[in-house]
């Protein structure tokens, strides 16, 4: 399942619907929707197994005499279906059986010992699953066309969902993958839900075979496995009495002890302005926001309540911002932030610890600094408090622009979906607004989440045929660099907060951004590399 990740509240994101699986470096993806169906077993020889792409000289794997270019096909006598299996299945025991096959085609065993540690290979990176949903809200159907291909790739991947927070329908997940999910103790697992009425949620998913998910969700926890849930809420689809028995539904699988519903969050649907010939979808408008966040806000708290004080039930700020409300305290969020990718808390979290930052004496480093902070219009409200806040304290002239998104349709006001020309044209605005003088202000900055950074499952998860693109590119392919040479002043991504934010303004006084690769960047000035990206 594809979305932009949140990336800290500066941009703010929207829930199921777009791509996040982040990430870096110019990458081969694939996707093999033959693979995925077929258990590795029953897969033609050729097709099974790991590649080894290089083996550590000096390490256990050389003694045993593996070689860079064989494939990895069983261990103890299971077959070994992709890196996080190979973790769990060497690891397992403090002795293994091996068998690999050499590029002729040639089979053979070894041994290790190896005190359930690795071996001392790397493995070639897996292929990311496709996902068999057709859901009426798909971000991916919203797209407008003339973006590179990768970006209508539709992922969706219970390895993904385990290792980063991922939202997955569970649609390519068969009884086998789910015993898999429950033999290598892959928990938490993110589902979504969206609703447990079987028509319903048919209706949602676009796909008649996928009614059924609390059959998946109860296989899962019956196996020890825990589940955080989502639904998308798209008005009269899956609200109302729907709604109601999603809440109870799930609610009633909360349980002390192995295999929980361990949260449940809502998010509003998010459309684009790109529905050609897609189901008509009624969009959460202010004020339908505004009546479920009055009717679910002390449904939170009495949540909570019953859940010992730890929220179970959780709202997307989505409903808060699009209602035009203030988000609610630190106690209306989950003591560890759960879901955070997914939107809730994010604002919270970042006046939080905006308000903190402040205070400190690093927040002088601000101090005089004439910057354009460019963002969505959900978000800009809150980085606009924030950034008088902090002008009043230090003394420096920060400002807040919403950059409206002429790609997607005006509709679409989360950061994560600006793309280089939107952020462009409300450059070039603001400055024209003021004057027009080239050095109008000392730096722009955009928001990490419409950016291409980050480490994450991509360094493990390709789509072949594909080619992604650079670190620090826009949705649309525009470069940070590009960017920042058009608009003639310092140009440098948010990160997640003010103190990422200072950091970044003063990578670029001592001239970093100025070119190359943004991971470069990052990695020369010792930043902190923005989390969740978008995807691919
Ligand atoms: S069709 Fe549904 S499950 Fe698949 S990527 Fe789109 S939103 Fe996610």
């Amino acid at each position: 399942m594809k979305k932009i990740g949140p990336a800290g509240p500066i941009f703010l994101s929207t829930g199921c619907r777009a791509p996040r699986l982040a990430d870096g470096q110019t990458l081969s993806i694939s996707i093999s929707e033959s693979s995925e169906r077929i258990p590795s077993r029953e897969r033609p020889l050729a097709q099974q197994g790991v590649q080894i792409i290089s083996v550590e000289p000096g390490s256990l794997a050389e003694e045993a005499g593996i070689q860079s270019g064989d494939t990895l096909l069983r261990i103890h006598g299971e077959a070994v279906l992709d890196q996080l299996n190979y973790q769990y299945l060497i690891t397992r025991e403090d002795e293994a059986d091996l068998v690999l096959r050499r590029p002729d085609g040639s089979t053979f065993e070894t041994f290790v010992e190896n005190g359930g540690e690795g071996i001392g290979v790397d493995l070639a990176q897996d292929e990311v699953k496709v996902c068999k949903q057709n859901c009426v809200f798909c971000f991916v159907h919203q797209m407008p066309k003339g973006f590179r291909q990768s970006l209508y790739l539709k992922d969706e991947d219970i390895r993904l969902s385990f290792l980063y927070g991922h939202f997955t329908t569970l649609s390519s997940s068969n009884d086998a993958e789910l015993d898999r999910i429950v033999r290598e103790r892959l928990s938490p697992i993110h589902v979504s839900v969206h609703a447990t009425d079987p028509e319903a949620r048919v209706k949602v998913v676009g796909n008649p075979r996928e009614g059924h998910i609390l059959r998946k969700i109860d296989h899962l926890l019956a196996g020890g496995i825990d589940v955080h849930t989502q639904a998308v809420v798209a008005p009269g689809l899956n609200d109302g009495a729907i709604w109601q028995q999603t809440v109870a539904d799930l609610w009633s699988r909360r349980q002390e002890g192995r295999g929980s519903v361990l949260s449940l969050s809502c998010v509003p649907v998010g459309l684009t302005d790109h529905r050609e010939n897609l189901p008509a979808v009624q969009a959460v408008d202010p004020a339908f926001a505004r009546d479920w966040v009055a009717r679910w806000t002390p449904e939170v708290r009495a949540y909570a309540k019953a859940n010992g004080g730890e929220p179970w039930l959780l709202l997307a700020d989505e409903w808060f911002t699009r209602a035009g409300l203030e988000v609610p305290g630190r106690a209306f969020y989950s003591r560890s932030w759960a879901q955070l990718e997914n939107g809730v808390g994010l604002v919270r979290r970042f006046l939080e610890h905006s308000r903190r930052f402040i205070k400190t004496p690093r927040a002088q480093g601000f101090a005089g600094r004439r910057v354009l902070l460019l963002t969505g219009p959900s978000f800009a409200p809150t980085l606009s408090r924030v950034a008088t806040e902090l002008n009043r304290a230090v003394g420096s002239h920060l400002r807040v622009v919403a950059a409206r998104n002429f790609s997607f349709g005006e509709s679409v006001t989360v950061a994560g979906l600006l793309c280089g020309e939107d952020l462009k044209y409300a450059a070039h605005a603001d400055r024209d607004a003021k004057g027009g003088r080239a050095d109008w202000v000392d730096a722009v900055v955009v928001p990490s989440a419409s950016l291409r950074t980050h480490t994450g499952p991509t360094d493990q998860y390709t789509l072949h045929g594909v080619v992604v693109r650079e670190e620090g590119t826009f949705l649309d392919d525009l470069t940070l660099p590009q960017l920042a040479a058009n608009l003639g002043v310092p140009t440098v991504p948010s990160g997640a907060n003010l103190s990422h934010l200072l950091d970044h303004l003063e990578a670029a006084d001592r001239g970093a951004f100025r070119g190359g690769g943004l991971r470069a960047a990052f990695h020369a000035e010792g930043l902190n590399q923005p989390q969740g990206a978008y995807n691919p």
